[in-house]
């Protein structure tokens, strides 16, 4: 299963290395050209058969969320920031893999018997945290680790008993996206479908920011592992998403506001087909669609995701129906997407 390959491969923003070489390896027979951009982006070719052919450019993230070390100090501990958006509730006591060499540690923290009443109550901050190496000392550690070294959580891809067919691991956001975009380069369309594994979009959709320039589409879509919080709480009626519901189309977030357009392609699409799907809470979250859509002279776009629980968390869970019926649902929209007119 490509998924647990690249939820365990290793793609902190910035150095996103290790995913795209498995990505690379998957798509390679698949497609007519690739190439790696200044920033990292893989941007990969699918032409199609006919005449006047559009542009369509899919863009699924290879980064995730992690960490990045600042500082080691002087009895061997690791001062650490987050790269991209991590509740600091999560950290403490979690394992960790730090650097190419992949270097392990566990996030300290304080035992239980020795919490003040009062502490129990407060959220540590994640400048109060350090990452544990098992160094004696500052010379120990910087044998083993670099300032501006990266951590990813360290996290094994499980397969989860239940209806759902629910498996977890690390960075479903936006690993069950780029899963996604690999299984939809089996097939062949009437345009040209310029596929792109994008860089650094947990700290502001930055990849995609570039690679829409260079690729210059007609049309848009950004394959999503999106926010899903849909388990039992005491109020609240509207979960963003829910698992086992099938693919999230995306209406609004914070970076775009679909392409109304689009937004019917995908539901027709679903529904002729009898393919599930929701729609996701609208105005949370943002993706490269947010970039894509403002690229040159504005670029329609659209927004689908697998909805997957506890992201930029050291562990997601996602449906693996889910995941085939998001392939299910964007290979129906794909295959009618040439019938739909995008002029004003
Ligand atoms: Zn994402």
């Amino acid at each position: 299963m490509l998924l647990k390959e690249l939820s365990e491969a290793v793609g902190v923003s910035g150095h996103e290395g290790a995913v795209r070489e498995v990505i690379l390896h998957a798509i390679k027979a698949r497609v007519d050209e690739h190439h790696v951009d200044a920033l990292g982006n893989l941007i990969a070719l699918k032409k199609g058969y006919g005449g006047q052919r559009r542009k369509v450019m899919i863009a699924a993230h290879m980064d995730e969320v992690g960490l990045m070390i600042v500082r080691i100090e002087k009895e061997g501990s690791l001062r650490f920031r987050p790269v991209g958006g991590i509740d600091e509730r999560v950290l403490l006591a979690k394992k960790v893999l730090i650097g190419d060499k992949k270097v392990p540690g566990v996030i300290g923290s304080k035992p239980v018997h020795l919490l003040e009443p009062r502490q129990r109550q407060q959220v540590i901050r994640v400048e109060d945290m350090s990452i544990d190496i098992g160094a004696s000392n500052q010379e120990d550690a910087a044998n083993l680790v670099k300032v501006g070294d990266y951590a990813s959580f360290d996290v094994a891809y499980r397969v989860l008993g239940g209806e759902l067919q629910a498996v977890t691991g690390k960075a479903f956001d936006d690993r069950a996206g780029c899963a996604v975009l690999v299984e939809l380069l089996k097939n062949t369309y009437p345009f040209d479908l310029y596929a792109v594994f994008t860089v650094e979009e947990e700290v502001g959709l930055r990849g995609a920011k570039v690679a829409a320039y260079s690729v210059a589409p007609d049309v848009g879509f950004a394959l999503e592992g999106t926010i899903c919080d849909d388990m039992p709480k005491q109020k609240d009626a509207s979960p963003t998403t829910v698992v086992g519901k099938g693919p999230a189309i995306t209406i609004m977030d914070r970076s775009i506001i679909a392409d109304k357009r689009l937004v019917d392609l995908l539901v027709t699409a679903a529904e002729e087909k009898r393919i599930p799907y929701q729609f996701k809470q609208p105005g949370i979250g943002g993706t490269d669609a947010g970039a894509m859509h403002l690229s040159r002279e504005g670029v329609p776009s659209v927004v689908v995701a697998v909805p997957a629980r506890y992201i930029h968390s050291p562990v997601c869970l996602l449906s693996l129906k889910d995941l085939r019926n998001t392939v299910g649902l964007m290979n129906q929209a794909l295959a009618r997407l040439d019938a739909v007119d995008l002029s004003r």
